[in-house]
């Protein structure tokens, strides 16, 4: 087929909510709507967006998390008792499921970019989020150690259940460890299993917002 159109064949994939910041588990979003500098180096680059999924919307009970909300009091008031081995089997056997339905969403995820690389577009980048353990490229949290740590850490249940930004932006700026999270390691294996080569980067969303995005520009080859 032969066709002529506008279109520059260049796309950028991102995780959703620097689209959309509604989608972050609440307590740390840091802007009102989409982390816009970054979308304007998109934009003017003229490149097309696809958002990924959000896993911890899908699997941990939708934007407001339910599931995770369930789960911690009972994980925050066995922290030093003798029985808190037992919880933190149980929630790691809650991660193992997330984990292996990041993995599957991951293939999907992987399967479009596919397509496009088959019918010659350019994948020009993909952009996960440092501070997730679910999206971390580079940097993600261990959300298990975090409830483990919670005293030394200065987190109460109270914290934990009515979140506030600036509480949680030292938190996550504390506990971040080098590694990726669940869904884009998931991806980053499956774009590797097949041989596709894609630059993956994660966007620091504690960062100064025009500095972080300029830093992206830069991995990705983008004009800013
Ligand atoms: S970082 Fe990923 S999992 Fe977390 S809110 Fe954004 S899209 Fe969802």
């Amino acid at each position: 087929m032969k066709y002529t159109d506008n279109r520059k064949r260049k796309i950028v994939y991102i995780s959703r909510c620097l689209l959309n910041q509604n989608s972050r588990t609440p307590g740390i979003a840091v802007r009102k709507g989409a982390i816009t500098e970054l979308i304007h180096i998109f934009l003017n680059n003229d490149l097309g967006i696809e958002q990924l999924p959000c896993p911890e919307c899908l699997f941990w009970g939708g934007v407001s998390r339910k599931e995770i909300y369930r789960l911690q009091p009972l994980a925050f008031k066995s922290v030093g008792r003798k029985w808190f081995p037992l919880i933190e089997f149980f929630f790691n056997i809650w991660l193992y499921r997330s984990n292996w339905l990041c993995k599957r969403e991951a293939a999907r995820a992987v399967d479009r970019m596919e397509d496009f690389t088959k019918e010659g577009y350019t994948i020009v980048g993909i952009v996960g989020v440092d501070d997730s353990p679910t999206c971390g490229v580079t940097k993600t949290v261990d959300i298990v150690e975090i409830v483990k740590n919670s005293q030394t850490l200065g987190i109460s249940l109270e914290d934990a259940e009515n979140p506030h930004i600036e509480k949680f932006r030292h938190i996550l700026q504390t506990s971040r460890d080098s590694g990726s999270g669940s869904f884009l390691g998931s991806i980053m294996r499956e774009l590797r299993k097949r041989q596709m080569a894609v630059n993956v980067v994660g966007f620091d969303p504690w960062s100064e917002p025009q500095v972080e995005a300029d830093r992206i520009a830069g991995l990705l080859n983008l004009k800013h």
